[in-house]
């Protein structure tokens, strides 16, 4: 990661790996954490909870513990609760339910909005048009503040224009963080601002 921040002339402290640990089991989680790492990224609540929060790896000084899949409205106190980031926001009724979660947990994570760069039926996020107006909801409605935006390009195409595209977008709407690039495209996501990549395989190996 480092590397590919060098490679595209980025200073790599300005670029955080997020250790994705999905599915892994938890001598690979102690093994990163030994190893430096400190962000750490979740697809599902409960198996954040059990990788987590219940062999105690969750009070590691410095942890990050961000929520990279689909969250369900039920989960949000859950997910307030044990998430310092949630990076999946992506309609309004789960901004409403974060509210009072946060109100019960006594905590509100970092929050990233998700967008759907590629418009695709069965992927999660906000549309790309509809980006603005949930922003206002946001901010004006919820008086909630994201941090930044978060994207899957589809598979199969070049995801170059998906991360120009996202960039562009957060610098328009004044939000910082960039949660953009994988296993298989971190160089370009880096080359194209993120300040977030997503890393599983890569740092694993293939999940079974
Ligand atoms: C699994 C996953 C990753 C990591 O993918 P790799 O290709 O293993 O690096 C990143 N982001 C999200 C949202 C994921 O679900």
């Amino acid at each position: 990661m480092a590397r590919a921040a060098a490679t595209v002339g980025r200073d790599p402290a300005t670029v955080t790996l997020t250790a994705v640990t999905k599915t892994q089991k938890v001598s690979a989680l102690e093994q990163a954490i030994a190893a430096g790492l400190r962000v750490f990224g979740e697809n599902r609540v409960q198996e954040a909870q059990s990788h987590w929060a219940d062999t105690g790896l969750r009070a590691t000084p410095g942890l990050s513990l961000h929520l990279i899949g689909a969250l369900q409205t039920n989960k949000a106190e859950e997910a307030c609760a044990l998430f310092d980031v949630i990076e999946t926001l992506d309609r309004p009724k789960l901004g409403d339910a974060l509210v009072k979660a946060a109100q019960k947990a006594g905590r509100m994570p970092g929050l990233l909005v998700q967008v759907n760069t590629g418009s695709e039926p069965q992927k999660a996020g906000v549309l790309p048009g509809d980006l603005p107006g949930f922003l206002d909801d946001l901010r004006e409605r919820l008086k909630l503040e994201p941090q930044g935006l978060m994207c899957i390009p589809p598979a199969g195409h070049a995801p170059a224009p998906h991360f120009a595209w996202l960039a562009r977008e957060a610098r328009r709407h004044g939000l910082a963080s960039l949660s953009m690039g994988m296993s298989g495209d971190l160089e370009a996501a880096i080359h194209h601002g993120a300040t977030h990549v997503r890393v599983g395989s890569a740092l694993f190996g293939e999940r079974g």
